[in-house]
């Protein structure tokens, strides 16, 4: 191996990052308040939504929009099995039942068809659905297939900032779209959360039930004309985000445009030097409509966990994106192996899925070794 390696993933911090948190040390108030306030307000508008509620994580974010929805206990929930293990868990915590939906080969996210088929299995109460590396899911057509309103779905937009169909970005008319600033996402802060919504009246339940439950958080209660008293009127959880937080996602919130169109970048390299090579079967993505937010560059490989191995040793860190659902152990023992086993295509596929470096701090140079090093491990099995 020659040069230095090149890491899976690289947080990048906007310039102002330091100065907006020492600002919010120094003005003696840390947690949920005024910066909480103005990063919703910024995300909305980024998003073009007309709620955004910032928690801690887009898997609480998850939990308080089912939650919110009030569903009733033990409800089925559709959710992709080729997803983030905490997207299961938030279905599990809520008191729901995760029921699994397969992916298409080609885009690896479900399809009407997939959704209809699962929908068939059991009357669904409600959906999860995701955008897989940052590709924008056709919510309405899942929607239908599912035979669910749309007040009963739920986009995992952990991926998906930057994303767009049809000219909507992903989250700008959702119902519920959960993102997530977690370290290695698109937008990172180290660890946060949100929830888009249309609806006022669904964001205000989120946005009490993001803090215990109660009718008032403590930044109302100490404001000067502010209220001792609350009440709780639903059981909520503690998950809201800190105001330390909010002004890190406020700096870079800035930053995100140019680092989208790094990603972009960065994909077109990748495909100039990997498309058409034997062996090698990329996800459809350039499909008409669709702006994708390039959190992954996601490829399909035989003899994957081999090709892992001479990655690495060649200095080069990859992922996958997802070990499924069903094949992790606590899901195979809460759902049972009939329902593990409904996911035929999401199993062969999800042997085959490696992601490549995909970062706006990645040079053209780490690139290229990338490039030049898988090149070389696919060539390699002729
Ligand atoms: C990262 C991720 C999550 C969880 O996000 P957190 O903010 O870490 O809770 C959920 N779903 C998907 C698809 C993810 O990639």
């Amino acid at each position: 191996m020659t040069g230095s390696s090149v890491p899976f993933t690289v947080p990048s911090f906007a310039g102002e990052v330091p100065d907006a948190v020492v600002k919010v040390l120094d003005s003696g108030w840390v947690t949920t308040g005024p910066q909480t306030a103005g990063f919703e307000q910024d995300f909305a508008d980024y998003l073009g939504a007309a709620q955004v509620v910032a928690v801690a994580s887009c898997t609480a974010a998850l939990e308080l929009c089912l939650r919110a929805m009030e569903l009733p206990p033990g409800s089925a929930v559709l959710t992709p099995s080729l997803t983030f293990c905490g997207a299961i868990n938030a279905i599990l915590h809520a008191g729901h039942r995760p029921v699994l939906v397969d992916i298409d080969e080609d885009t690896l996210v479900p399809s009407p068809e997939t959704v209809a088929a699962a929908a068939a299995r059991v009357a669904p109460a409600a959906m999860i659905v995701q955008n897989q590396g940052g590709y924008p899911v056709d919510v309405a057509a899942l929607t239908e297939a599912a035979g669910l309103d749309r007040t009963r779905v739920i986009e995992d937009a952990a991926h998906g900032p930057g994303a767009a169909r049809d000219g909507a970005t992903v989250g700008s008319s959702s119902f519920a779209a959960c993102f997530s600033f977690y370290a290695t996402k698109n937008m990172p802060i180290g660890e946060g959360g949100a929830v888009a919504s249309s609806d006022q009246d669904f964001a205000d339940r989120v946005r009490a039930m993001r803090l215990h439950g109660m009718s008032k958080d403590s930044w109302k209660r100490y404001m000067p004309g502010g209220s001792w008293r609350y009440d709780v009127r639903s059981v909520g959880l503690k998950a809201n985000m800190t105001d330390i937080q909010a002004s890190i996602g406020r700096a870079q919130l800035s930053a995100l445009p140019e680092w989208q169109r790094r990603r972009g970048e960065l994909v077109a390299r990748y495909d100039a030097s990997l498309l058409g090579s034997p062996g090698l079967v990329v996800p459809q993505r350039d499909l008409e409509g669709i702006q994708h937010a390039w959190h992954l560059y996601q490829v399909r490989v035989q003899e994957r966990d081999a090709m892992i191995a001479e990655l690495e040793k060649a200095g080069v860190s990859t992922s996958v994106h997802f070990i499924p659902a069903n094949q992790m152990t606590a899901y195979r023992e809460i759902l049972g192996e009939d329902e593990c086993a409904a996911v035929p295509v999401t199993d062969r596929v999800g042997e085959e899925l490696l992601s490549l470096p995909l970062y706006p701090g990645l040079s053209d140079e780490l690139q290229d070794r990338v490039v030049g090093a898988f090149t070389e491990a696919l060539r390699a099995r002729g």
